[in-house]
């Protein structure tokens, strides 16, 4: 029977699941709401609910291991869960152990940007790269580092923090505790704060009057021509690419991948990190380092999780 692994990708709003080949083909998806109540076994039973699901649509394949990706700071090694700040019920919680008792198969658990990270080397964009940085930009921004091949996890599993890098050492308070981390900055939450915080010296932008902006209207602003917006892309870029600069320096990758949904801006923001890693880091590493957009979208955490639950059956 051929064989195949379940990956989940848990966000703050939707459990995504799916059945996945050894090619990296998807057989089955399903998706269901994040239980957002105080106990992990709500979260536990979703994904449950969910890898039965996957189970009964794929019964001519047997299944082998799931691997569910979270919004977390984890120990892979020890399949627990430390922080979650978006799902905190999550917090200190022995995932994987939970799911191998309810399931009956070898479970696994991992960040999610490292998931994308490595869905994106398996089968997107940094594909045939042996060491590649992944920055993720949503909400927050989320990083994923693969050197020689290997997710990067440092002594505790928590390394890759890239969003958490200071990109400006007094600057603006971020969710972690910590002043002026680039999530502040590049994330689509930070676009729209950068232009609130701009627009009084623009007067002439047209989005100014609108009082509910999105990181696309100012994308969609910016692409016409909109000095606000593209203001607001020029310094969006200028802070990615001084925590990229500093990476080059420190990591040497042979390729950035960027994704997330504000790397739709690409086009407004990528000239801005490119001039800012050619000025601050070192020339070789910096010419080396190909900046790249992801080619997986949504399916990054999925396939990248699907690999790992197959690497853990070696
Ligand atoms: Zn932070």
């Amino acid at each position: 029977m051929k064989e195949i692994v379940i990956a989940a990708d848990l966000g703050g709003t939707n459990l995504r699941m799916a059945t996945v080949d050894q090619r990296g083909a998807v057989l089955f998806r399903t998706k269901r709401k994040t239980p957002r109540g105080e106990r992990p076994e709500e979260i536990v039973q979703a994904i449950v609910g969910g890898a039965l699901e996957c189970q009964k649509n794929c019964s001519d394949f047997q299944v082998k291991a799931i691997c569910a990706a979270v919004p977390a700071t984890v120990s892979a090694e020890r399949g627990l869960i430390f922080k979650a700040p978006n799902l905190p019920a999550l917090d200190n919680f022995q995932m994987a152990a939970a799911l191998e008792k309810e399931l009956g198969i070898k479970s696994i658990l991992e960040n999610d940007a490292n998931a994308a990270a490595v869905g994106e080397n398996w089968l997107g964009a940094s594909k045939g790269f042996a060491s590649s940085v992944f920055v993720t930009l949503g909400t927050g921004v989320g990083g994923g580092i693969i050197i020689d091949g290997k997710i990067l996890r440092g002594a505790d599993g928590t390394a890759g923090e890239i969003g958490h890098i200071c990109v400006e050492p007094f600057g603006v308070l971020c969710g972690c505790g910590a002043h002026g981390c680039l999530e502040q900055y590049s994330s689509a939450t930070g676009i729209v704060r950068l232009a609130k915080e701009l627009e009084s010296k623009y007067p002439q932008s047209k989005l100014k009057q609108n009082l509910r902006l999105t990181a696309y209207d100012i994308y969609q602003a910016g692409t016409n021509g909109d000095e606000l917006a593209l203001e607001v892309f020029r310094q969006m870029g200028f802070y990615l690419g001084v925590a990229l600069a500093g990476l080059v320096n420190v990591l040497n990758p042979e390729t950035i991948i960027i994704g997330g949904g504000a790397s739709g801006g690409w086009s407004l923001f990528l000239p801005h990190v490119r001039k800012t890693i050619c000025q601050r880091a070192y020339h070789e590493p910096a010419q080396r380092a190909q900046i790249l957009i992801a080619t997986l979208g949504d399916d990054a955490g999925i396939i990248g999780a699907a690999r790992l639950a197959f690497n853990s059956l070696n």
